[in-house]
């Protein structure tokens, strides 16, 4: 019998900030810290919104577009 750690599911459901790089085409999942690119070549390009590892949400901010 498997119990599911329903705490950990729901943290898992929400979108969190990945460890982005410099170049903000990668990032490191904040949840399992495995290195995450942010767009799916296989997919269009289209941004993640899951890590693929462990299913953490992900919510890439755009950056702030105030600077200058
Ligand atoms: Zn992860």
């Amino acid at each position: 019998m498997e119990i599911i750690d329903v705490k950990e599911a729901v943290e898992r459901m929400k979108p969190k900030r990945p460890l982005a790089s410099a170049s903000g085409k990668y990032g490191a999942c904040p949840c399992c810290e495995c290195l995450i690119s942010k767009y799916e070549p296989a997919h269009g390009n289209l941004i993640i919104k899951h890590c693929k590892w462990c299913g953490q949400a992900l919510d890439w901010e755009k950056e702030k577009t105030d600077n200058g």
